[in-house]
């Protein structure tokens, strides 16, 4: 399983499945882009292998310079197109791709439903944190992605999108890896460095507890009190 994030100026739906292929290794039953198109976002997702999903690439391929990738190794929900990530809230305004495990999922989701109106889609723990960051959205992307993480337990890596801020990704992790990795003008987010080597030698190793905030221009770090955290940059000097 693995997640890839892009925010740039390159052309993004190439770059999330050239990541993916990378992250193969890693194991998957099914995967999935969400793109900013527009000012809408455009979610292509299928069970079965990246072939798959190039299969329906063809048929639609979502234009911009933002987006997430995800592949998934099924743990709550049979793998399925519904299951695949990413995964929205009710608005369609966000999207999150997640790799770990949401233990309290189910609460929450009872919760979102009937206190909150919420209705889901899938049988995924993941998609849970789709709707919270849409019901704590108050404006400040990330403050909805920090709420939101203060109320799930588990283990994660996330990338979020969302048209209400289409210039930014946002990630985190806790007991999931990820990295981060820095072009010039274009950022990207992965589950490992061999997916971001095409572009770029120059990666933040996240750590447990952080969040990034990714735009074209910029990187920054922060931890979930929301002080910035600084980070050395460490040089890839391997191949993958
Ligand atoms: N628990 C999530 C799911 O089953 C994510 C699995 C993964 O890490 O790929 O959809």
């Amino acid at each position: 399983c693995g997640i890839v994030g892009y925010v740039g100026h390159k052309d993004v739906t190439p770059v999330l499945v050239s990541g993916l292929k990378k992250l193969e290794y890693r194991g998957y039953d099914s995967a999935g882009v969400a793109v900013i198109e527009g000012n809408r976002i455009a979610v292509v997702k299928t069970v079965g292998k990246l072939s798959s999903l190039e299969k329906k690439l063809d048929e639609y391929t979502p234009q911009g310079y933002v987006g997430i990738g995800h592949t998934r190794w099924a743990t709550h929900g049979r793998p399925s197109d519904v299951n695949s990530h990413p995964h929205q809230g009710c608005s369609d305004d966000f999207a999150v791709v997640h790799n770990g495990i949401i233990e309290n999922y189910l609460e929450l989701k009872e919760w979102l439903i009937h206190e909150k109106g919420h209705v889901f889609t899938s049988e995924t723990d993941t998609e849970v944190i789709a709707h919270l960051i849409e019901e704590y959205y108050r404006g400040d992307l990330v403050e909805a992605v920090r709420k939101t993480l203060d109320k799930v337990n588990g283990s994660y890596a996330i990338g979020v999108v969302s048209v209400r801020e289409p210039e930014k990704l946002v990630a985190a992790r806790k007991d999931s890896p990820l990295i981060v990795g820095l072009g010039d003008g274009e950022h990207f987010i992965a589950s490992d460095i061999p997916a971001v080597l095409n572009h770029t030698r120059d990666v933040y190793l996240i750590e447990d507890g952080e969040i990034v905030v990714l735009t074209k221009d910029n990187v920054q770090i922060i931890n979930r009190d929301n002080t910035p955290v600084k980070r050395e940059i460490y040089h890839v000097e391997w191949d993958a």
